[in-house]
């Protein structure tokens, strides 16, 4: 069997951005790596102002999620006092007997590796990939560098990658000044901006005790999708003119019932007397709706009665419901994560126009997913639908809202 090849990633990531995720990938291609341990520090002896540990770990986790071959690791963050590659490689070799170490960075990190705790030792404990980057140092002297690491015994292999021209101070910047940071992941544009990190003005404080709830009661996906939900609730909320605080808030706590055992879904139901309805009873699929407005009240301590409405219809619909439910339970079905389904597209590409055409669209798509998957439809659906079509009809149009995107 051939060895197994581990890339690693070390950075402060205070915020992990696409140049991260980037690099990790291109190096798996060009090395031909199994996977990339990604490794914040945790108390870095020369960076101030760093967001706190925790945090950067949970936006590492969600830009992560999803994407094969790339793995949040905590080895530096659990370790107590300075954090040091040198102690980081020789643990994993221990940890990893049998394993090739590759050792992935910047070429701006090139240039400081003579800086580091007993950097010739760490020469000898792994290949250095070097992604190409943008920096002051001319590349001949770059170049002489490396000749010189390697004549130590330096292992340096180049990665083969377009440069990603983005770092994460101007980030920070453009937090900061609230402009567009389309190398951002939504997700940890969406993080920074409910908890007031990375230059970010603070959002929405009370997220901040939410966030480690959340983070230990769901899943890295399911918590990746809520951060995405939340960004397009309040995208479609200001659309649409609905209180965009509301959908943010209710978009953030939707699942927060999701990951739970059904068991437990039920206790809550049942003992909270929240619903008799057998069919909503036996299904995740449904009981987390309405058990995740209890959490959102009980746990999370949301009083709003427009927010938790929000949180109990976003799976099923309901009829008469308002534009905040609406922006909700479309905002699930289309944020920027989520996995394509038939009518996707379209749905993305109304929900800013008509909340009434994209929700009968998304309702529609859910009606012949379950059916084709010979499930039982809740009639609360269907009753969405049909209070839905009369609402459009008499708004004027006449066909289905799927009929009318296909034509
Ligand atoms: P800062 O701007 O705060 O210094 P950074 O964007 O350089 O942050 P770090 O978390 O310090 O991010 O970087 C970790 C590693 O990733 C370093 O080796 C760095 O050189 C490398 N790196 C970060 N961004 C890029 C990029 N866009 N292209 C290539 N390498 C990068």
């Amino acid at each position: 069997m051939s060895k197994e090849r581990i890339g690693i990633l070390g950075g402060t990531f205070h915020p992990i951005h696409q140049g991260h995720l980037g690099m990790a990938l291109a190096a798996m291609d060009t090395a031909s790596l199994d996977r990339v341990l990604m490794l914040p520090d945790s108390v870095p002896p020369h960076k101030t102002n760093i967001a706190p540990a925790e945090d950067r770990w949970r936006m590492l986790v969600a830009a992560t999620a999803g994407i094969k071959g790339l793995e949040p690791c905590r080895l530096e963050l659990d370790r107590e006092g300075t954090t040091y590659t040198y102690d980081t490689l020789v643990h994993l070799h221990e940890a990893f007997p049998k394993a090739d170490l590759y050792y992935i960075i910047g070429a701006d990190t090139l240039m400081q590796l003579h800086s580091w705790h007993r950097s010739e030792e760490v020469l000898g404990l792994c290949t250095f990939l070097v992604c190409p980057r943008a920096c002051e140092t001319p590349a001949a002297e770059m170049g002489a560098e490396r000749k010189r690491l390697t004549a130590l015994g330096g292992r340096f292999l180049s990665v083969n990658m377009d440069p990603i021209n983005v770092s994460s101070t101007e980030l920070r910047s453009a937090l900061a000044e609230d402009r567009p940071t389309p190398l951002l992941p939504v997700t940890v544009r969406e993080y920074c901006s409910l908890l007031g990190l990375c230059g970010a003005q603070t959002r929405i404080p009370e997220a901040a005790a939410w966030m480690p709830r959340l983070f230990a009661d769901l899943n890295a996906r399911r918590y990746a999708h809520t951060l995405g939900v939340a960004h397009s609730a309040r995208a479609l909320a200001r659309n649409h003119g609905v209180d965009q605080r509301k959908a943010e808030i209710a978009a953030l706590l939707h699942d927060c019932a999701k990951c739970l055992p059904l068991k437990e879904m039920q206790r809550i139901a049942t003992e909270n007397q929240l619903t008799r309805d057998s069919s909503v009873l036996s299904s995740g699929a449904l009981l987390h709706a309405v058990a995740g407005a209890w959490m959102a009240e009980h746990v999370y301590g949301v009083s709003d009665p427009e927010i938790l409405h929000a949180i109990a219809v976003h799976t099923t619909g309901a009829p008469g419901m308002s534009k905040l439910d609406m922006v909700v339970c479309l905002a699930d079905k289309i944020e920027p994560g989520r996995e394509t389904y038939p009518l996707l597209a379209k749905v993305r590409m109304m929900a800013p126009l008509s909340l009434e055409r994209a929700l009968t669209a998304t309702l529609e798509g859910t009606v012949s997913y379950v059916e084709k998957g010979g499930k039982a439809l809740h009639p609360e659906t269907l009753q969405t639908l049909e209070w839905l079509r009369k609402k459009t009809e008499s708004n004027g149009g006449g066909a289905s809202a799927a009929e009318s995107f296909t034509k």
